[in-house]
Protein backbone atom coordinates (compact mmCIF):
# COMPACT_ATOMS: atom_id res chain seq x y z
CA UNK A 1 0.00 0.00 0.00
CA UNK A 2 2.87 2.42 1.03
CA UNK A 3 4.58 1.58 -2.03
CA UNK A 4 1.07 2.25 -4.77
CA UNK A 5 0.65 5.34 -2.86
CA UNK A 6 4.56 6.87 -3.14
CA UNK A 7 4.25 6.22 -6.36
CA UNK A 8 0.80 7.72 -7.01
CA UNK A 9 1.92 11.23 -5.30
CA UNK A 10 5.47 11.11 -7.24
CA UNK A 11 3.39 11.43 -9.91
CA UNK A 12 0.71 13.97 -8.47
CA UNK A 13 4.18 16.07 -7.07
CA UNK A 14 5.27 16.19 -10.81
CA UNK A 15 8.21 13.90 -10.75
CA UNK A 16 8.17 12.69 -14.87
CA UNK A 17 11.04 9.99 -14.41
CA UNK A 18 10.11 6.40 -15.00
CA UNK A 19 8.40 4.45 -11.75
CA UNK A 20 8.54 0.65 -10.86
CA UNK A 21 6.51 -0.65 -8.42
CA UNK A 22 8.01 -3.86 -7.54
CA UNK A 23 5.46 -6.44 -5.16
CA UNK A 24 6.73 -9.49 -4.29
CA UNK A 25 3.05 -11.01 -4.22
CA UNK A 26 1.36 -11.80 -8.02
CA UNK A 27 -2.04 -10.05 -7.00
CA UNK A 28 -2.34 -6.70 -8.46
CA UNK A 29 -1.45 -4.20 -4.98
CA UNK A 30 -4.86 -4.37 -2.35
CA UNK A 31 -5.85 -2.59 0.62
CA UNK A 32 -5.49 -5.00 3.76
CA UNK A 33 -7.88 -3.69 6.46
CA UNK A 34 -10.84 -5.70 4.96
CA UNK A 35 -9.05 -8.59 5.28
CA UNK A 36 -9.95 -9.46 8.81
CA UNK A 37 -13.62 -7.57 8.48
CA UNK A 38 -15.69 -7.50 5.71
CA UNK A 39 -14.14 -9.83 3.34
CA UNK A 40 -14.52 -12.43 5.45
CA UNK A 41 -18.19 -12.06 6.21
CA UNK A 42 -19.01 -11.09 1.99
CA UNK A 43 -18.44 -14.78 0.35
CA UNK A 44 -18.86 -13.48 -2.72
CA UNK A 45 -16.77 -10.07 -2.31
CA UNK A 46 -13.91 -9.13 -4.95
CA UNK A 47 -10.15 -8.84 -4.06
CA UNK A 48 -9.93 -5.26 -1.60
CA UNK A 49 -7.99 -4.06 -5.28
CA UNK A 50 -6.08 -0.03 -4.24
CA UNK A 51 -6.90 0.27 -8.12
CA UNK A 52 -7.56 -1.64 -10.95
CA UNK A 53 -4.49 -2.31 -13.47
CA UNK A 54 -5.92 0.24 -16.31
CA UNK A 55 -5.08 3.24 -13.55
CA UNK A 56 -1.58 1.93 -13.03
CA UNK A 57 -0.88 2.76 -17.01
CA UNK A 58 -3.22 5.68 -17.03
CA UNK A 59 -0.31 6.79 -14.44
CA UNK A 60 2.84 5.74 -15.87
CA UNK A 61 3.71 3.24 -13.08
CA UNK A 62 5.07 -0.12 -14.18
CA UNK A 63 4.36 -2.98 -12.35
CA UNK A 64 6.72 -5.55 -11.55
CA UNK A 65 4.63 -8.00 -9.72
CA UNK A 66 5.06 -12.01 -8.37
CA UNK A 67 8.42 -11.86 -8.07
CA UNK A 68 10.40 -10.57 -4.72
CA UNK A 69 13.68 -8.49 -5.00
CA UNK A 70 15.99 -10.79 -3.37
CA UNK A 71 18.99 -8.29 -3.22
CA UNK A 72 19.78 -4.52 -2.86
CA UNK A 73 23.57 -3.46 -3.86
CA UNK A 74 23.59 -0.02 -2.77
CA UNK A 75 26.93 0.87 -4.43
CA UNK A 76 25.40 0.08 -8.00
CA UNK A 77 22.17 1.28 -7.23
CA UNK A 78 20.53 -1.89 -7.97
CA UNK A 79 18.00 -5.29 -7.34
CA UNK A 80 18.53 -8.40 -7.83
CA UNK A 81 15.57 -10.54 -7.99
CA UNK A 82 14.54 -13.49 -6.96
CA UNK A 83 14.81 -15.16 -10.61
CA UNK A 84 17.76 -13.12 -11.35
CA UNK A 85 17.07 -10.30 -13.23
CA UNK A 86 18.63 -6.78 -12.47
CA UNK A 87 16.81 -3.29 -12.18
CA UNK A 88 19.03 -0.37 -11.55
CA UNK A 89 17.76 3.01 -9.55
CA UNK A 90 18.42 6.47 -9.13
CA UNK A 91 16.58 6.68 -5.72
CA UNK A 92 14.89 3.33 -3.91
CA UNK A 93 11.89 3.51 -1.83
CA UNK A 94 11.11 0.46 0.33
CA UNK A 95 7.80 -0.36 1.00
CA UNK A 96 8.39 -3.93 2.44
CA UNK A 97 5.85 -3.62 5.25
CA UNK A 98 5.72 -6.02 7.86
CA UNK A 99 4.88 -10.37 7.92
CA UNK A 100 2.84 -11.89 10.49
CA UNK A 101 5.34 -13.05 13.73
CA UNK A 102 4.82 -17.34 13.36
CA UNK A 103 4.43 -19.30 16.19
CA UNK A 104 7.49 -21.97 16.72
CA UNK A 105 4.68 -24.51 17.85
CA UNK A 106 2.31 -24.07 15.17
CA UNK A 107 4.00 -25.85 12.02
CA UNK A 108 2.06 -24.72 8.32
CA UNK A 109 -1.25 -26.57 7.95
CA UNK A 110 -3.51 -25.99 5.11
CA UNK A 111 -6.21 -24.77 8.41
CA UNK A 112 -3.49 -22.17 9.99
CA UNK A 113 -3.42 -18.79 8.64
CA UNK A 114 -1.58 -15.79 9.62
CA UNK A 115 -3.95 -13.04 7.93
CA UNK A 116 -1.55 -11.39 6.54
CA UNK A 117 -2.47 -11.61 2.92
CA UNK A 118 -5.43 -12.00 0.28
CA UNK A 119 -4.72 -15.91 -0.27
CA UNK A 120 -4.71 -16.44 3.87
CA UNK A 121 -8.02 -14.09 3.83
CA UNK A 122 -9.44 -16.09 1.09
CA UNK A 123 -8.74 -19.52 2.85
CA UNK A 124 -10.25 -18.98 5.87
CA UNK A 125 -12.91 -17.15 4.29
CA UNK A 126 -14.11 -20.56 2.63
CA UNK A 127 -13.23 -22.81 5.85
CA UNK A 128 -16.37 -19.87 7.37
CA UNK A 129 -18.69 -20.99 5.24
CA UNK A 130 -18.99 -24.41 6.87
CA UNK A 131 -19.77 -22.79 10.17
CA UNK A 132 -16.31 -24.17 11.72
CA UNK A 133 -14.43 -23.98 15.25
CA UNK A 134 -12.32 -21.37 14.87
CA UNK A 135 -9.56 -21.02 17.55
CA UNK A 136 -7.69 -17.87 17.42
CA UNK A 137 -4.32 -17.74 18.58
CA UNK A 138 -3.41 -14.14 19.91
CA UNK A 139 -6.29 -11.26 21.25
CA UNK A 140 -4.42 -8.49 19.66
CA UNK A 141 -6.52 -6.19 17.21
CA UNK A 142 -6.47 -8.23 13.94
CA UNK A 143 -7.33 -11.92 16.00
CA UNK A 144 -10.32 -9.63 17.51
CA UNK A 145 -11.22 -8.16 14.25
CA UNK A 146 -10.94 -11.92 13.22
CA UNK A 147 -13.08 -13.48 16.21
CA UNK A 148 -15.73 -10.85 15.21
CA UNK A 149 -15.79 -11.35 11.41
CA UNK A 150 -16.08 -15.51 12.40
CA UNK A 151 -18.96 -15.28 14.74
CA UNK A 152 -20.74 -12.96 12.35
CA UNK A 153 -20.44 -16.40 10.17
CA UNK A 154 -21.89 -18.67 12.52
CA UNK A 155 -18.46 -20.07 13.41
CA UNK A 156 -17.68 -21.30 17.09
CA UNK A 157 -14.46 -19.16 18.37
CA UNK A 158 -12.11 -19.37 21.06
CA UNK A 159 -9.13 -16.40 21.78
CA UNK A 160 -6.45 -17.83 23.52
CA UNK A 161 -4.59 -14.55 24.64
CA UNK A 162 -1.53 -15.05 27.14
CA UNK A 163 -1.79 -11.52 29.28
CA UNK A 164 -4.85 -11.41 31.34
CA UNK A 165 -6.51 -9.27 29.02
CA UNK A 166 -6.96 -9.32 25.19
CA UNK A 167 -4.92 -5.76 23.88
CA UNK A 168 -3.95 -5.57 27.69
CA UNK A 169 -0.44 -4.14 26.32
CA UNK A 170 -1.89 -1.64 23.77
CA UNK A 171 -4.75 -0.40 26.11
CA UNK A 172 -4.66 -1.40 29.67
CA UNK A 173 -5.79 -4.56 32.12
CA UNK A 174 -9.30 -2.67 32.43
CA UNK A 175 -9.93 -1.68 28.99
CA UNK A 176 -9.18 -4.96 27.82
CA UNK A 177 -11.30 -6.40 29.95
CA UNK A 178 -14.11 -4.70 28.77
CA UNK A 179 -13.48 -5.93 25.19
CA UNK A 180 -13.75 -9.15 26.54
CA UNK A 181 -16.94 -8.93 27.47
CA UNK A 182 -18.13 -6.95 24.44
CA UNK A 183 -16.45 -10.82 22.68
CA UNK A 184 -18.26 -12.76 25.15
CA UNK A 185 -21.46 -10.81 24.63
CA UNK A 186 -21.24 -12.01 21.20
CA UNK A 187 -20.92 -15.61 21.83
CA UNK A 188 -16.88 -15.61 22.18
CA UNK A 189 -14.62 -18.04 24.43
CA UNK A 190 -12.30 -15.78 25.68
CA UNK A 191 -8.91 -17.54 27.18
CA UNK A 192 -6.50 -15.27 29.27
CA UNK A 193 -3.06 -15.82 30.74
CA UNK A 194 -2.86 -19.07 28.49
CA UNK A 195 -0.82 -19.46 25.64
CA UNK A 196 -0.93 -22.46 22.58
CA UNK A 197 1.26 -24.15 23.44
CA UNK A 198 1.37 -27.08 20.81
CA UNK A 199 -0.98 -28.72 18.01
CA UNK A 200 -2.49 -31.82 17.24
CA UNK A 201 -2.58 -32.66 13.83
CA UNK A 202 -0.35 -33.18 10.49
CA UNK A 203 -2.17 -31.75 7.03
CA UNK A 204 -4.71 -30.23 9.21
CA UNK A 205 -4.82 -29.11 13.15
CA UNK A 206 -7.43 -30.84 14.85
CA UNK A 207 -6.82 -29.72 18.53
CA UNK A 208 -4.87 -26.86 20.04
CA UNK A 209 -3.84 -27.28 23.24
CA UNK A 210 -2.68 -24.19 25.66
CA UNK A 211 -0.29 -24.10 28.42
CA UNK A 212 -3.04 -24.79 31.06
CA UNK A 213 -3.36 -28.07 29.92
CA UNK A 214 -6.87 -27.13 27.51
CA UNK A 215 -7.60 -28.84 24.90
CA UNK A 216 -9.47 -27.23 22.42
CA UNK A 217 -10.93 -29.01 18.94
CA UNK A 218 -10.52 -26.87 15.42
CA UNK A 219 -11.06 -26.62 12.03
CA UNK A 220 -9.08 -23.45 11.79
CA UNK A 221 -6.32 -21.61 13.67
CA UNK A 222 -5.59 -18.18 13.09
CA UNK A 223 -2.22 -16.96 14.47
CA UNK A 224 -2.23 -13.19 15.54
CA UNK A 225 0.52 -12.81 17.55
CA UNK A 226 2.28 -9.23 15.77
CA UNK A 227 3.88 -8.37 13.13
CA UNK A 228 7.71 -8.24 12.54
CA UNK A 229 9.15 -5.65 9.51
CA UNK A 230 10.34 -7.02 6.62
CA UNK A 231 13.46 -5.21 7.03
CA UNK A 232 16.20 -7.80 5.66
CA UNK A 233 16.73 -6.32 2.21
CA UNK A 234 18.05 -3.00 4.04
CA UNK A 235 19.71 -5.08 6.68
CA UNK A 236 22.16 -7.23 4.27
CA UNK A 237 22.74 -4.51 2.23
CA UNK A 238 23.85 -2.02 5.07
CA UNK A 239 20.89 -0.12 4.96
CA UNK A 240 20.63 1.18 8.95
CA UNK A 241 18.05 -1.13 10.46
CA UNK A 242 16.75 -1.19 14.39
CA UNK A 243 13.85 -2.91 14.43
CA UNK A 244 12.73 -1.73 11.34
CA UNK A 245 14.47 0.81 8.71
CA UNK A 246 15.67 3.88 10.49
CA UNK A 247 14.42 6.66 8.81
CA UNK A 248 14.42 10.98 9.44
CA UNK A 249 11.35 12.67 9.53
CA UNK A 250 11.04 13.05 5.78
CA UNK A 251 11.62 9.23 5.28
CA UNK A 252 15.09 9.38 4.07
CA UNK A 253 16.88 6.41 4.95
CA UNK A 254 20.82 6.55 6.54
CA UNK A 255 21.97 5.28 3.15
CA UNK A 256 22.24 7.35 -0.12
CA UNK A 257 19.19 7.43 -2.63
CA UNK A 258 17.08 5.24 -0.21
CA UNK A 259 13.89 6.08 1.57
CA UNK A 260 11.73 3.64 3.65
CA UNK A 261 8.04 3.86 3.94
CA UNK A 262 5.08 2.18 6.05
CA UNK A 263 5.30 -0.79 8.46
CA UNK A 264 9.11 -0.99 7.13
CA UNK A 265 9.88 2.40 8.41
CA UNK A 266 10.90 3.51 12.13
CA UNK A 267 10.20 7.28 11.80
CA UNK A 268 12.48 10.00 13.82
CA UNK A 269 9.02 11.47 14.77
CA UNK A 270 9.12 15.09 14.87
CA UNK A 271 6.27 15.99 17.68
CA UNK A 272 6.63 12.36 19.47
CA UNK A 273 10.16 13.29 19.63
CA UNK A 274 11.32 9.39 19.38
CA UNK A 275 11.78 6.91 16.56
CA UNK A 276 8.35 4.88 16.04
CA UNK A 277 7.01 2.21 13.66
CA UNK A 278 3.65 1.86 13.48
CA UNK A 279 1.58 -0.72 11.44
CA UNK A 280 -0.99 1.46 10.43
CA UNK A 281 -3.03 2.19 7.51
CA UNK A 282 -2.75 5.81 7.86
CA UNK A 283 0.61 6.30 8.48
CA UNK A 284 1.81 4.13 5.32
CA UNK A 285 0.02 7.23 3.77
CA UNK A 286 1.28 9.93 4.94
CA UNK A 287 4.67 8.93 5.08
CA UNK A 288 3.87 8.42 0.90
CA UNK A 289 3.01 11.54 1.08
CA UNK A 290 6.10 12.92 2.74
CA UNK A 291 8.65 10.80 1.00
CA UNK A 292 7.57 11.70 -2.65
CA UNK A 293 7.84 15.28 -1.52
CA UNK A 294 11.44 14.19 -0.41
CA UNK A 295 12.21 12.79 -3.64
CA UNK A 296 11.14 15.83 -5.37
CA UNK A 297 13.16 17.84 -3.78
CA UNK A 298 10.73 19.49 -0.70
CA UNK A 299 11.25 18.73 2.86
CA UNK A 300 7.74 17.73 4.41
CA UNK A 301 8.06 16.17 7.48
CA UNK A 302 5.98 13.54 8.60
CA UNK A 303 4.35 15.38 11.81
CA UNK A 304 0.80 13.71 11.98
CA UNK A 305 0.72 11.67 14.91
CA UNK A 306 -0.32 7.86 14.57
CA UNK A 307 -3.81 7.19 14.42
CA UNK A 308 -5.89 4.07 13.32
CA UNK A 309 -8.85 2.18 13.33
CA UNK A 310 -10.64 -1.21 14.53
CA UNK A 311 -13.80 -2.51 13.42
CA UNK A 312 -15.71 -5.46 16.25
CA UNK A 313 -19.23 -5.77 15.56
CA UNK A 314 -20.92 -3.06 15.09
CA UNK A 315 -18.16 -0.92 17.25
CA UNK A 316 -15.54 1.22 15.74
CA UNK A 317 -12.73 1.63 18.08
CA UNK A 318 -9.83 4.43 16.86
CA UNK A 319 -6.79 5.60 18.80
CA UNK A 320 -4.64 8.34 18.04
CA UNK A 321 -1.20 8.95 19.43
CA UNK A 322 1.81 6.34 21.00
CA UNK A 323 1.97 5.58 24.31
CA UNK A 324 3.93 2.46 24.90
CA UNK A 325 3.55 3.35 28.31
CA UNK A 326 1.58 5.69 30.70
CA UNK A 327 1.37 6.45 34.20
CA UNK A 328 -2.65 7.73 34.75
CA UNK A 329 -5.22 6.31 32.73
CA UNK A 330 -8.49 8.61 32.94
CA UNK A 331 -11.71 6.99 31.13
CA UNK A 332 -14.49 9.29 29.75
CA UNK A 333 -17.79 7.95 29.52
CA UNK A 334 -19.37 4.23 29.96
CA UNK A 335 -16.75 1.70 28.61
CA UNK A 336 -18.85 -1.68 29.18
CA UNK A 337 -21.25 0.04 26.95
CA UNK A 338 -18.42 0.65 23.95
CA UNK A 339 -19.32 4.30 24.33
CA UNK A 340 -15.93 6.08 25.94
CA UNK A 341 -12.53 7.66 25.76
CA UNK A 342 -10.14 6.53 27.22
CA UNK A 343 -6.95 9.08 27.75
CA UNK A 344 -3.21 7.64 28.01
CA UNK A 345 -0.93 10.10 30.15
CA UNK A 346 2.43 10.35 31.22
CA UNK A 347 4.22 13.03 33.05
CA UNK A 348 0.29 14.58 33.37
CA UNK A 349 0.53 15.27 29.18
CA UNK A 350 -2.24 13.41 27.09
CA UNK A 351 0.31 11.23 25.11
CA UNK A 352 -2.88 8.57 23.35
CA UNK A 353 -6.49 8.22 23.45
CA UNK A 354 -8.29 5.04 22.63
CA UNK A 355 -12.07 5.64 21.88
CA UNK A 356 -14.97 3.48 21.02
CA UNK A 357 -18.22 5.29 19.65
CA UNK A 358 -16.49 8.51 19.80
CA UNK A 359 -14.35 9.46 16.90
CA UNK A 360 -14.83 13.08 17.23
CA UNK A 361 -12.79 13.15 20.38
CA UNK A 362 -9.99 11.31 18.69
CA UNK A 363 -9.85 14.48 16.45
CA UNK A 364 -9.77 16.62 19.34
CA UNK A 365 -7.46 14.62 21.55
CA UNK A 366 -5.30 14.80 18.46
CA UNK A 367 -4.55 17.89 18.29
CA UNK A 368 -4.21 18.48 22.02
CA UNK A 369 -1.32 15.79 21.92
CA UNK A 370 0.07 17.85 18.79
CA UNK A 371 0.26 21.22 20.72
CA UNK A 372 2.31 19.77 23.50
CA UNK A 373 -0.15 21.38 26.11
CA UNK A 374 -0.48 20.58 29.58
CA UNK A 375 -4.35 20.51 30.23
CA UNK A 376 -4.66 20.65 34.27
CA UNK A 377 -6.30 16.68 34.79
CA UNK A 378 -9.28 17.40 36.53
CA UNK A 379 -10.40 19.25 33.63
CA UNK A 380 -9.39 16.10 31.03
CA UNK A 381 -11.48 14.16 33.75
CA UNK A 382 -14.28 16.25 34.58
CA UNK A 383 -17.26 14.65 32.33
CA UNK A 384 -18.52 18.09 31.34
CA UNK A 385 -15.90 18.97 29.42
CA UNK A 386 -16.28 19.26 26.11
CA UNK A 387 -13.09 17.85 24.27
CA UNK A 388 -13.65 19.36 21.07
CA UNK A 389 -13.64 22.39 22.65
CA UNK A 390 -10.94 22.00 24.52
CA UNK A 391 -8.96 20.89 21.36
CA UNK A 392 -9.79 23.74 19.58
CA UNK A 393 -8.79 26.07 22.55
CA UNK A 394 -4.99 25.01 22.24
CA UNK A 395 -5.33 27.06 18.39
CA UNK A 396 -5.90 30.62 19.61
C1 LIG B 1 -5.51 -8.19 8.17
C2 LIG B 1 -5.05 -6.79 8.41
C3 LIG B 1 -5.96 -5.84 8.90
C4 LIG B 1 -5.56 -4.54 9.14
N1 LIG B 1 -6.47 -3.64 9.62
C5 LIG B 1 -6.08 -2.36 9.88
C6 LIG B 1 -7.00 -1.41 10.39
O1 LIG B 1 -8.16 -1.72 10.64
N2 LIG B 1 -6.57 -0.15 10.61
C7 LIG B 1 -5.27 0.24 10.36
O2 LIG B 1 -4.93 1.40 10.58
N3 LIG B 1 -4.38 -0.64 9.86
C8 LIG B 1 -4.74 -1.92 9.63
N4 LIG B 1 -3.83 -2.84 9.14
C9 LIG B 1 -2.45 -2.39 8.91
C10 LIG B 1 -2.23 -1.85 7.50
O3 LIG B 1 -2.85 -2.66 6.56
C11 LIG B 1 -0.73 -1.76 7.27
O4 LIG B 1 -0.22 -0.78 8.13
C12 LIG B 1 -0.40 -1.44 5.81
O5 LIG B 1 -0.72 -2.53 5.02
C13 LIG B 1 1.06 -1.09 5.66
O6 LIG B 1 1.36 -0.90 4.30
P1 LIG B 1 2.81 -1.24 3.73
O7 LIG B 1 2.77 -0.90 2.30
O8 LIG B 1 3.85 -0.64 4.60
O9 LIG B 1 2.97 -2.80 3.92
P2 LIG B 1 2.18 -3.99 3.23
O10 LIG B 1 0.77 -3.61 2.99
O11 LIG B 1 2.47 -5.19 4.07
O12 LIG B 1 2.88 -4.16 1.81
C14 LIG B 1 4.20 -4.60 1.68
C15 LIG B 1 4.33 -5.35 0.38
O13 LIG B 1 5.70 -5.55 0.09
C16 LIG B 1 5.86 -6.84 -0.43
N5 LIG B 1 7.24 -7.27 -0.23
C17 LIG B 1 7.87 -7.56 0.93
N6 LIG B 1 9.14 -7.91 0.71
C18 LIG B 1 9.33 -7.85 -0.63
C19 LIG B 1 10.45 -8.09 -1.48
N7 LIG B 1 11.63 -8.49 -1.02
N8 LIG B 1 10.26 -7.92 -2.82
C20 LIG B 1 9.08 -7.50 -3.31
N9 LIG B 1 8.00 -7.27 -2.56
C21 LIG B 1 8.13 -7.43 -1.23
C22 LIG B 1 4.86 -7.68 0.34
O14 LIG B 1 4.54 -8.86 -0.35
C23 LIG B 1 3.68 -6.72 0.42
O15 LIG B 1 2.82 -6.88 -0.66
C24 LIG B 1 -4.21 -4.16 8.89
C25 LIG B 1 -3.29 -5.11 8.41
C26 LIG B 1 -3.70 -6.41 8.18
C27 LIG B 1 -2.71 -7.43 7.68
Amino acid sequence: MAGVWTAEQLRRAGYDGSVVLVGGEAHLPYDRPPLSKEYLTEPGAAAPLLAPEEHYKAQDIELELGVPVADLDLDRQRLTFADGRLLSYDDLVLATGSRARSLACVPPADNVFYLRSLDDATGLRSILQDRPRVVIAGGGFIGLEVAAASRCMGAEVTVVEGADAPLELVVGRHLGECVARLHEAHGVEVVTGETVERVIGDRLVTRVVTSAGRVLDCDALVVGVGAVPADELALAAGVPVEGGVLVDSCCRAGAPHVWAVGDVARLCHPVLGEAVRVEHWDTARRHAAVAAASITGRQEPCTRLPWFWSDQYDVNFQYVGYALRWDELLVRGAPDDMDFTALYLQGGRVRAALSAGRPRDVRAVERIIASGRLVERSVLADPSTDLRRLGRSGDD
